[in-house]
């Protein structure tokens, strides 16, 4: 007797954690025996995944839940926007069912509704790891979900609530699957990283039978035993943060934090209501660096945020001239809708805020520069992503997927493929990227 699989359709828009909540969706359809249908035609049902957390984001949201219904007809909406009260029914009355951000219980559960699954246990089969949407070399691992800050320029909070850690070792269970499947690089993601833990009072976890806190410190640790790159990434400037240098000096995790400063007045950053103290900030980057020299800083920082000063951006501008971060992404303020910012007072002119980006990433530009000519000459690890006939693209520890710079690596040998790691020399830099050979 021979089965028809029932196919759905997955949209997957927004950032990592997103990605990461569509993976598990489709983990679970196919675990049921659903088949993934790579076109509308083909699907009984789609289900889109939705980022809500700007403008533009709903807008191409909005715009994705309508070519599906159009293409398709029967539509399941998940994610940011499916939070953000009624703005998918109202906009799209036709949708079958809505839920919010990391549901995907009521997903299925809706999927199984309006298209009960048939079982088929050849296509119930599923791979240790999962599905991943990510090139199979590297894997997202998200630990918690959710946020206890109050940013006043940031809905998270109320779209995905208050911070929700998961047990430290059913995280270490997916970084091991991970690891058993050939994934040779884990992005630690989170909505604040360094908080892992905070809900659960840092509770003992166990994992291979062997006690471990709900810690990042601890947690860092374990991943660093399993013989891949480790990168953290949004982890706010707690003290505890120190901790986790020593582990990348002694090359347990890769020397790469990714720490959202947002600004360096402190007026703004009370306006912001943003955790974590500037004050020390430049001390202690000093510090880390002495423990941890090749260590890259990734920062993320708003320019023009309402009641700006002049005096308070060159503020910003001194710091990140001292600071010399490695990485560095720079935003015009925007309001988002319902964030408690648009409140302020004396919001910044939109050509104040287009001009000081510019000179913000003026600066940044030739900092960023002149660290990577820096590095023309010196012996680099590189993990590959990509190799064809002109050579290979990788990424060093530098340098996170998708956010920042490359490697373009000419003459690869045979035998190098996406995930081989190699070591090259550098031959040439720009502002972002590098040049290299084998070496
Ligand atoms: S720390 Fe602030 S910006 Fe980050 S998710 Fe929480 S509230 Fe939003």
């Amino acid at each position: 007797m021979t089965h028809t699989s029932r196919k759905v359709g997955i949209v997957s828009l927004g950032c990592p954690k997103a990605l990461v909540d569509s993976e598990q969706i489709i983990t679970q359809l196919r675990a049921e025996g659903y088949q993934i249908s790579p076109s509308y035609d083909e699907a009984d049902l789609v289900v889109v995944n939705t980022c809500g957390f700007i403008d533009d984001a709903v807008a191409e949201s909005l715009d994705a839940i309508g070519e599906a219904i159009a293409e398709n007809g029967k539509v399941i909406v998940t994610g940011c926007l499916g939070a953000k009260g009624n703005v998918v029914q109202e906009n799209h009355p036709q949708v079958l069912a809505v839920t919010g951000p990391h549901a995907y219980q009521e997903v299925m559960a809706e999927v199984h509704k309006h298209l009960p699954p048939r079982h088929d246990p050849h296509t119930s089969l599923i791979p240790h790891q999962g599905i991943k949407l990510t090139p199979n070399h590297y894997a997202y691992l998200k630990i918690s979900e959710g946020c206890n800050h109050r940013c006043t320029f940031c809905i998270i909070p109320d779209l995905r609530g208050d911070l929700e850690s998961r047990p430290v070792g059913e995280v270490l269970q997916e970084a091991e699957n991970l690891v058993k499947c050939g994934i040779k690089e884990l992005l630690v993601i989170s909505q604040d990283t360094s908080a892992y833990g905070v809900d659960v009072k840092y509770r003992t976890g166990f994992w291979g039978g062997r006690p471990i806190k709900t810690r990042m410190t601890e947690l860092a640790v374990a991943l660093g035993e399993m013989g891949v790159w480790v990168r953290l990434h949004y982890v706010y400037p707690y003290p505890h943060v120190d901790e986790v240098i020593p582990l990348m000096a002694e090359g347990k995790i890769l020397p790469y934090l990714d720490i959202p400063l947002q600004h360096a007045s402190p007026r703004i950053l009370k306006l912001m209501k943003r955790p974590g103290n500037i004050d020390g900030t430049l001390e202690r980057i000093r510090k880390w660096r002495e423990i941890c020299p090749n260590l890259t800083l990734r920062s993320t920082f708003i320019v023009g945020f309402p009641g700006e000063t002049e005096a308070e951006f060159q503020m910003l501008l001194d710091f990140i001239e001292e600071a010399q971060l490695d990485r560095v992404g720079a935003f015009a303020y925007s309001p988002v809708d319902g964030a408690q910012a648009n409140e302020l007072p004396d919001p910044v002119a939109p050509e104040v805020q287009q001009q000081r980006l510019e000179r913000f990433m003026n600066v940044q530009q030739a900092i960023s520069e002149k660290k990577l000519a820096r590095k023309i000459g010196t012996t680099l690890q590189v993990l590959i992503d990509t190799v064809d006939a002109e050579g290979a693209v990788g990424r060093s520890s530098a340098d996170a997927p998708e956010i920042d710079g490359r490697v373009y690596i000419e003459d690869v040998g045979p035998g190098v493929e996406a995930g081989s790691i190699i070591d090259v020399t550098v031959t040439d830099s720009d502002a972002h990227d590098l040049w290299a050979r084998p070496v």
